[in-house]
């Protein structure tokens, strides 16, 4: 079936969600309808222990109780409008949250680990020039519910396979939705919950400065950076949040962030990009501005999706690019692409949208600074 021909359904009317509320909301919730604390503890395993989201199967909750929480809350996952499997083993799911909006959620096995990359907002507004979210443009912040429910889905349609890393490299800016994203990341580390450990939670940012300052307070978890360019100039381009936050700026706020972090180092994302942003001299630019810092770097060949106005790195430039580095005695890696044919890898990821405002930050700066 064509993707265009799927049905959206309208957003549904709200009930109070239970699904990634906060464990100390969740003890609140049960104080104030004269119930046992521990009964939040109850539901968190249900949730996220066993990805039950039925109160019917919450077989140690007494039938009036559920009957009473089916009344008052929802544990409503978004409802899938897709499945596809790649030939590499790659999953994705397309999960309608209303509204004529659709996100993306995309499960990547290795051999020693399972990845799911999740979505933070349905569309993004920082239009980075070779994004195919931000080519379709903002239309709103996913709920905690909705961006911990795709974890719990993938998990219960994975299962025996299990979740070992959750990625927030999917559709959106997850620092511009801060609110909604930081309950989530409680939840994944939560041993009532999830129980991840930090180094398998990562936070990927276009460089939301004060927000990567408050993280490294409220939670500490792993730190992906999309840097993209070695200078204002271009990443002022590529990155046009860059015009808010210059690469200064935002590499001191890496490096306070490093320090609450032990012996872990920031990761820094470029994407390699066909004459643009990937010859030895931009590789030179980039090891000055890395080396013996804690980062480390992971090139990421381009993905095309149909609007893109760029092409990939040939593999000889890519190769060029890396060695550089890696001579200048940075770590860096290069990413292999997965799932590209079901259009999963990363930047491929815009959901199927109608009518998605184009709110876009590089119009509104540009607009800013000529008026
Ligand atoms: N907004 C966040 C997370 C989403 S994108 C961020 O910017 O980090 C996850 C990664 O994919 C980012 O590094 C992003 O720059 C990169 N990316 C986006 N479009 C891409 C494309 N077409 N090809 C390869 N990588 C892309």
């Amino acid at each position: 079936m064509p993707a265009d021909s799927l049905t959206l359904s309208q957003p549904r009317p709200g009930k109070l969600s239970l699904l990634g509320l906060p464990a100390a909301n969740l003890v609140e919730f049960f104080e104030n309808i004269d119930e046992k604390p521990y009964r939040a503890r109850q539901i968190m395993r249900w949730l996220y222990q066993r990805y039950v989201t039925d109160y019917g199967e919450m077989t140690d909750l007494s039938s009036p109780l559920r009957k009473q929480l089916a009344e008052m809350t929802s544990l409503a996952l978004p409802p899938v409008l897709k499945r596809e499997h790649s030939d590499d083993g790659t999953r994705k799911w397309l999960l309608d949250v209303g509204a004529n909006q659709a996100i993306e959620t995309v499960y990547i096995p290795e051999p020693d680990r399972g990845t799911l990359c999740i979505s933070s907002q349905a569309g993004c507004a920082l239009d980075c020039a070779f994004c195919a979210t931000g080519y379709q443009g903002f239309n709103r912040n996913l709920t905690s519910a909705e961006i911990l429910g795709q974890v719990v889905l993938a998990s219960r349609e994975l299962a025996p396979a299990k979740i070992t890393n959750v990625v927030f490299m999917g559709m959106g800016e997850p620092l511009a939705n801060y609110r909604n994203v930081l309950p989530v990341v409680h939840l994944l580390l939560d041993d009532q919950a999830f129980g991840l450990s930090r180094r398998r939670v990562t936070i990927s940012t276009a460089g939301v400065v004060p927000h990567i300052l408050k993280l490294a307070t409220d939670c500490n978890v792993a730190l992906a950076v999309s840097l993209h360019a070695p200078t204002d100039e271009l990443r002022d381009r590529l990155v046009p949040i860059n015009r808010v936050h210059p690469i200064a700026e935002l590499l001191e706020a890496c490096w306070k962030y490093a320090e609450g972090q032990a012996s872990r180092s920031i990761t820094f994302e470029y994407v390699l990009l066909d004459g643009v942003n990937d010859s030895v001299a931009h590789a030179r630019q980039l090891l000055k501005l890395l080396r013996h810092k804690p980062a480390k770097v992971n090139l990421i060949p381009f993905n095309a999706f149909p609007e893109s106005e760029f092409r990939c790195s040939p593999q000889p430039v890519i190769d060029a690019f890396w060695q550089t580095l890696r001579n200048g005695g940075l770590i860096a890696t290069v990413r292999r692409p997965r799932g590209d044919d079901i259009a999963a890898a990363c930047g491929q990821l815009a959901g199927r949208v109608r009518d998605r405002q184009r709110v876009r930050l590089g119009d509104r700066v540009i607009g800013a600074s000529s008026s």
